[in-house]
């Protein structure tokens, strides 16, 4: 028995969320420890299609590699709040919070086209996005809606505990269309993935900006 509490998250808890995210993704020093994503150049000139430029694994206070301003927090509050409610804000997303004596874990996914989630993925790799629909169309050849999982994050002292999978679990029940996901061959929601019936489309190598990125689907019967 559980003892996780999982609620919906509305746009109005955002900001109660946005502190969480930006500890687990702000984890590790290594890719096998989490993603690092600590500082960030916001100038201008180094946005990347319009968000903060992450350099991971560094800290704040890190002159940026391509403007040397140094760098200042990847996910400050505000910011984060803010993604997270244009998160929410998509068609058919299912969002959950893992509550215990906090919150303590949350995930969210959304309904779309799958061209359109892939161009959104892979903003500046249109190759990379049309492998993604071309892969997921011979799995799903008739089907062009997908379920993007698109976060799934749960307190790093909160771990090991199958919250990441309890939160799959109970959006996959809801889910109207094949479910799709990206994350990192070394990130243990690989286990999740495979736990709750995904299986890889895409293998590590498959991504020029990032050779350790996996993409999975749910299987065709
Ligand atoms: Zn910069």
């Amino acid at each position: 028995m559980s003892n996780l509490e999982i609620e919906e998250l509305r746009a109005s808890t955002a900001s109660l969320v946005a502190p969480l995210y930006a500890a687990c993704f702000g984890e590790g020093s290594t890719p096998a420890e989490g993603w690092g994503e600590r500082a960030a150049c916001w100038e201008t000139g180094c946005l990347e299609d319009g968000k903060q430029k992450i350099i991971p694994y560094v800290e704040v206070g890190t002159p940026c590699p391509q403007c040397a301003t140094p760098m200042t927090e990847a996910y400050p509050l505000e910011w984060t709040s803010r993604y997270i409610k244009s998160e929410l804000s998509y068609p058919g997303t299912i969002a959950l919070l893992g509550y215990i004596d906090r919150i303590v874990a949350a995930a969210w996914a959304y309904e779309g086209e799958i061209g359109t989630i892939a161009t959104r993925k892979y903003p500046n790799n249109p190759s990379m996005a049309a492998k993604v629909v071309a892969t997921y169309g011979r799995v799903w050849p008739k089907e062009s809606k997908t379920f993007y999982i698109s976060e799934v994050f749960v307190s790093p002292d909160k771990r090991g505990n199958n919250y990441a999978q309890e939160l799959i679990n109970k959006m996959l029940s809801q889910a109207r269309y094949p479910v799709t996901s990206r994350t990192l061959d070394t990130s243990p929601m690989t286990t999740v993935f495979t736990k709750a019936g995904l299986k890889k489309i895409l293998s590590a190598g498959s991504d020029p900006e990032n050779n350790l990125r996996v993409f999975y689907a749910s299987p065709r019967n």
